[in-house]
């Protein structure tokens, strides 16, 4: 589970979390959605210290962060090590085969054996649909085979939650149905997911919460299906009706 309490986070005087509370439960899947600058990638940031937050707290999977405080590293690394995130660029080593992207971040932060990492992904790789390309380097894979790449990488280090921050939106919609495919089997492993996205339909049919932000805050947040079709505030409104 992901506990946000009172997130807030600036860049010299411009405050761009402005007291985020926000609860992920355990397997669930939150979609976050809003208009460009709300703060969603930064809340992400956050989440696993990409960015530390100035203020409030959060509980990731039972570790317990202060804001406001600098965190050592040896927290940093257990945080990050339960918690994967995917970016909207695919952030593969180019100089490294698909396989060797996979077994490098095993190697370092689990300290597997060389054995042991290439098992685990080539069982990853067979996952999302690529098992042919372990030799293959990154540049000749498509975007949606790249990001697919990723993800498998992320889970490589078995992860109790995911963050996704738009991981389709550089992608052709019939690269990102290959990358949405992959995301909806990991939801329906039971995994805990915060995905920030535009694609309405995932998250109205794999989210099982949608938080709209708005200017570094939640403007409204429920069951996707309420949200999308009944509103609660005019700005929702007016929002989904552009992207939907
Ligand atoms: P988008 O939909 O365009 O990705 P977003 O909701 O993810 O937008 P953020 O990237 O979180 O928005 O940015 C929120 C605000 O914070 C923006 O005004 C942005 O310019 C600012 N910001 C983000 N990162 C930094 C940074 N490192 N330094 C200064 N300002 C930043
Ligand atoms: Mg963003």
């Amino acid at each position: 589970a992901i506990e946000l309490g009172g997130i807030r986070k600036s860049y010299g005087d411009h405050e761009v979390l402005k007291g985020v509370s926000l609860r992920v439960k355990q397997g669930e899947v939150c979609s976050i959605i809003g208009p460009s600058g709300a703060g969603k990638s930064t809340l992400l940031r956050c989440v696993n210290l990409l960015e530390e937050p100035d203020h409030g707290n959060m509980i990731v999977d039972g570790q317990y962060m202060q804001g406001g405080i600098n965190h050592s590293r040896k927290e940093l690394l257990e945080l990050r090590r339960r918690v994967g995130m995917v970016f909207q660029s695919f952030n593969l080593f180019p100089h490294m085969t698909v396989l060797d992207n996979i077994v490098l971040p095993q190697r370092r932060v689990l300290k597997r054996s060389p054995e042991a990492a290439r098992d685990k992904g080539r069982e990853l790789l067979d996952k999302v649909g690529l098992a042919d390309k372990a030799d293959s380097y990154p540049a000749k894979l498509s975007g949606g085979q790249q990001q697919r790449v990723a993800i498998a990488r992320a889970l490589a280090l078995e992860p109790s939650a995911m963050l996704f921050d738009e991981p389709t939106s550089a992608l052709d919609p019939e690269l990102a149905h290959g990358v949405l495919n992959v995301m909806k089997e990991v939801a329906a492993t039971g995994m805990t997911m915060m995905v920030v996205t535009h694609e309405m339909n995932f998250a109205r049919t794999i989210g099982d919460h949608l938080v709209v932000m708005e200017d570094g805050a939640i403007l409204e947040e429920g069951d996707p299906e309420k949200v999308m079709s009944h509103p609660e505030k005019e700005r929702t409104a007016e929002f989904l009706s552009a992207v939907i």
